[in-house]
């Protein structure tokens, strides 16, 4: 071995040991932190609120980030409707010169009457927007982003001498109604705040082993499209078809012809589902009535695949309503939401495999596996601009009690799923990993050191 050899052995060992000793010290100091990090996933759990109504939620988000010593800016968010208040809270910390990373956890909780019977489980019950009674529930485990959330940032808070750049903690509202990630960017999030180079995000997953951690490169959740569709005919006795024009026999054509879209028209080797959740018409056996409307969703991973899908739908509709005759005054009305309406997840390639890299060295290789993609939809992506603009990436949290997981695989028990009234995340143990994993991407992509050659 040459000296400069040996040089390089001694230098490489020495990194390796203060590499260690940093992850040491993370998990020590998430072990400290984890009693009291518990104690407030609790009190969130207990204390879940609805989408567009985060009021108690956000202020608590923002006072614990303030403690840590962040510059907190709290109501970002601007919806469509001023009634709605925008509780978005963004956390800036400055550490000199590196990229800025966001990290992103959603903050609003489910209608959801909570049955899972722990001590913990929420007993609120609230008017929804429609002014419906409805119980509340964190039933996709917002609860467990936000405090895995909260962890990190202590950490990271603790370990400037670790990291360099700007770190953007945001606490994203209405993500289940999935408008709060485009009220935040409506806001100025982009403008007013540093504009993110990589964005990253976890999201309770309801089969994995709390934990564990998996991630699915490129596409992992589906764009999600509302359409609504009225068709329009003309009514009458139901006992003289001859002097109407059906609208609910050119629904139910309409219900079978839509899913042609998917099985004739679209590629096989591009996934998507056109799914009509709700068809309502007429109020008697005997009256053919005047309309009959349909909800569906379109999910799609590619842009153009979704843009086919709605072209079709509308191409169908008022084809199949002109065949029966309706004239094109009555035509269908279909209507595409542009509220109700994501993107797809996108997780950048070079980006996930490289978060999940640095995961594995914090909670162990065997602990990280990759995932299928979901037909699920998320608002996360918007983050990443159209087009991908932003490299983004959102791994998936195991949350689920190991021993339940080996149960249901025995003897084929399904596990509660999310947004389920009996979902209920093994606390410790899935914060501990969420805090460990989050902490671990940030510092890697912000350490500056060797390994973050392969980023762009
Ligand atoms: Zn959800
Ligand atoms: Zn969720």
């Amino acid at each position: 071995m040459t000296n400069r050899q040996t040089g390089a052995a001694i230098l490489w060992g020495f990194l390796y040991c203060s590499l260690a000793f940093g992850q040491t010290g993370v998990d020590q100091q998430i072990e400290r932190d984890l009693p009291a990090l518990v104690t407030t996933y609790k009190m969130l759990h207990t204390n879940p609120e609805l989408s567009h109504h985060e009021s108690k939620t956000s202020a608590l988000l923002a006072a614990q980030l303030k403690s840590y010593g962040y510059e907190v800016t709290e109501g970002v968010g601007k919806y469509g409707r001023q009634d709605w208040k925008g509780y978005g809270v963004v956390a800036v910390m400055k550490n000199g010169t590196g990229p800025t990373v966001l990290v992103r956890t959603d903050i609003d909780a489910l209608p959801v009457e909570e049955r899972t019977g722990l001590p913990y489980a929420s007993q609120v019950k609230t008017k929804n927007d429609a002014g419906q009674e409805v119980g509340v529930m964190h039933a996709c485990g917002h609860d467990i982003h936000m405090t895995c959330l909260l962890g990190t940032a202590k950490v990271l808070a603790q370990a400037r001498d670790r990291w360099h750049g700007t770190l953007l903690l945001i606490c994203q509202p209405a993500e289940e109604t999935i408008d709060g990630a485009r009220a935040m960017l409506n806001d100025g999030l982009y403008s007013r705040f540093p504009k993110p180079d990589y964005a990253v995000a976890l999201h309770d997953n309801a089969d994995l082993e709390a934990g564990k951690v998996a991630y699915c490169p490129g596409y992992s959740l589906a764009s999600s499209t509302s359409v609504d569709i009225t068709v329009r005919g003309m009514g009458g006795h139901g006992s003289r078809p001859e002097a109407t024009k059906d609208p609910i026999v050119v629904a139910a054509q309409l219900v079978l012809a839509l899913q042609t879209i998917i099985s004739r028209e679209n590629s096989p080797l591009d996934p998507a589902v056109v799914t009509i959740g709700s068809i309502h018409g007429g109020v008697k056996h005997n009256i053919i009535p005047d309309e009959v409307h349909l909800q569906l969703t379109v999910r799609a991973y590619r842009e153009e695949v979704r843009q086919m899908i709605l072209a079709s739908i509308e191409r169908i509709t008022r084809g199949i309503a002109s065949a029966a005759g309706i004239p094109d005054r009555l035509a269908p009305i279909v209507k595409v939401s542009d509220t109700e309406v994501t993107p797809a997840t996108y997780n950048d390639p070079q980006l996930i495999e490289r978060v999940a890299g640095a995961v594995g060295r914090a909670i162990g290789g065997e602990n990280v596996v990759k995932a299928p993609p979901v037909m699920g939809s998320e608002d996360f992506g918007r983050f990443a601009l159209e087009g991908h603009q932003i490299p983004a990436c959102m791994i998936w949290l195991g949350a689920v009690d190991p021993a339940k997981v080996a149960k249901s695989k025995v003897d084929g028990t399904t596990l509660p799923s999310l947004h389920s009234s009996l979902f209920a995340p093994l606390p410790e143990p899935t914060i501990r990993t969420g805090v460990k994993a989050m902490s671990a991407a940030v510092l890697d992509l912000m350490s500056g050191e060797s390994r973050s050659a392969g980023a762009r």
